[in-house]
C-alpha cells in the first residue's frame, strides 16, 4: 500500500485527500488549522503536528498550499519536506504557484534527489470533491509517469505539460483565457440586453455559433441560461474574483518576466481589480457581468 503525506487541507486539499483514502492508500495528513486537522482524523486518515512529522515514511507527499512563499517554506529549511521525507519519495505540489519559484523548488528537490512535479488544478471545490480535477503537470517524463498513480482517484484528467514549471504555466495561461472570455460573454449579454434580445436567445444562438466558450456554455453569467451556474445562486462562488485575480497576477508577473504580449489580460485584471476593491472579491468572478453595468 502507498502512504500518501497531504499537507494543505483546506477547500480543495481535505476533498482530494478523502478521494485518495476512497482508493486505499494510507493517508498522513498535516495542516496549520485544528479544524482541518480533526477533518482528516474522521475522514479515516493520520493527522500528524508538523511537517516533519507527516512526511516520514510517505511514499509521496502531496501540497496544496495558499501561495509560493508558504511553499517554499514548507518543502525548505531543517523541518521542512526536503530534509525529513524518506529518500526516494515522490514530491507533487498542486498549489497555484509562479512558474520560477515552481521551477526553483523542483530543483532543490532534484539536488536533494528527490522526484518532484508540479501539478497545479483545475475545476475547484466541485471537481475536488467529485474527484474530477484536470492536473497540469510539469517535470521529467518519469516523474510524471509516478505521479499518475496518485493523481488518478482525484483526476478526470491528467496533462503532462512538459519540464518542471510547465504545468504552473499551463494554469496561468488557461486561466488568463477564462479571465478574458468571461468579460467577453458578459459583454455580450450586456449589449444584447441593450438591443432588446432576450438571454436565452442570445444564448441558444452564441451556444451553437462562433461564440461559444466555457463561459458561455458551463458557466453562464446569464442567470437561467446555464440552470447549474453561480449566476443562479446570485453569483455566489463558485470561483471568487479574489481567486481569480491571485491567478491572474501570476500570469502577467509571467508576461512581465518574458516579454509576452497579453494586452487583454492587463485589461481583464484592471477590471477585476476594480471589482475586488469594490468590496466583491468574495463573489463569483462571473458576477463581472454586473460590474460591468455598474450594478455590483
Ligand atoms: P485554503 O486556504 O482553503 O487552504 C489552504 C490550507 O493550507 C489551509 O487549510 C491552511 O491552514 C493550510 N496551510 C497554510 N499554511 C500552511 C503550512 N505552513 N503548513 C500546513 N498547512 C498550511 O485554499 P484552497 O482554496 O484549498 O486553495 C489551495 C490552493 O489551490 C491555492 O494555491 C489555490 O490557488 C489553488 N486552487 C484553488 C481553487 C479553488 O477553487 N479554491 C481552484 C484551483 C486551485
Amino acid at each position: 500500500m502507498t502512504t500518501i503525506a497531504f499537507i494543505g487541507l483546506g477547500h480543495m486539499g481535505l476533498p482530494m485527500a478523502k478521494n485518495l483514502l476512497g482508493a486505499e492508500f494510507t493517508l498522513r495528513g498535516f495542516d496549520l488549522s485544528a479544524e482541518a486537522i480533526s477533518a482528516v482524523r474522521e475522514a479515516g486518515g493520520t493527522a500528524f503536528a508538523s511537517v516533519k512529522e507527516v512526511v516520514e515514511d510517505a511514499d509521496v507527499v502531496i501540497t496544496m498550499l495558499p501561495n509560493a512563499a508558504i511553499v517554499k517554506s514548507v518543502y525548505g529549511g531543517d523541518e521542512g519536506v526536503f530534509k525529513n521525507a524518506k529518500k526516494g519519495a515522490l514530491l507533487i505540489d498542486s498549489s497555484t504557484i509562479d512558474v520560477a519559484t515552481a521551477r526553483g523548488v523542483a530543483e532543490d528537490a532534484a539536488t536533494d534527489g528527490f522526484d518532484m512535479v508540479d501539478a497545479p488544478v483545475s475545476g475547484g471545490v466541485g471537481g475536488a470533491e467529485a474527484g474530477t480535477l484536470a492536473f497540469m503537470v510539469g517535470g521529467t517524463k518519469d516523474a510524471f509517469e509516478r505521479a499518475k498513480a496518485a493523481l488518478e482517484p482525484m483526476a478526470g484528467k491528467i496533462v503532462h505539460c512538459g519540464k518542471s514549471g510547465n504545468g504552473q504555466a499551463a494554469k496561468a495561461c488557461n486561466n488568463m483565457l477564462l479571465a478574458i472570455s468571461m468579460i467577453g460573454v458578459s459583454e455580450a449579454f450586456n449589449l444584447g440586453r441593450s438591443l432588446g434580445l432576450d438571454d436565452q436567445v442570445f444564448f441558444d444562438v452564441a451556444s451553437n455559433a462562433s461564440g461559444q466558450c466555457w463561459s458561455l456554455t458551463t458557466y453562464s453569467p446569464a442567470p437561467g441560461t446555464v440552470p447549474t451556474a453561480p449566476s443562479n445562486n446570485d453569483y455566489n462562488p463558485g470561483f471568487a474574483t479574489a481567486l481569480m485575480l491571485k491567478d491572474l497576477g501570476i500570469a502577467m508577473d509571467a508576461a512581465k518576466s518574458t516579454g509576452a504580449n497579453t494586452p487583454l489580460g492587463a485589461m481583464s485584471r484592471d477590471i477585476y481589480t476594480a471589482m475586488d476593491r469594490a468590496g466583491h472579491g468574495g463573489v463569483d468572478f462571473s458576477g463581472v457581468i454586473k460590474h460591468l453595468t455598474g450594478d455590483l
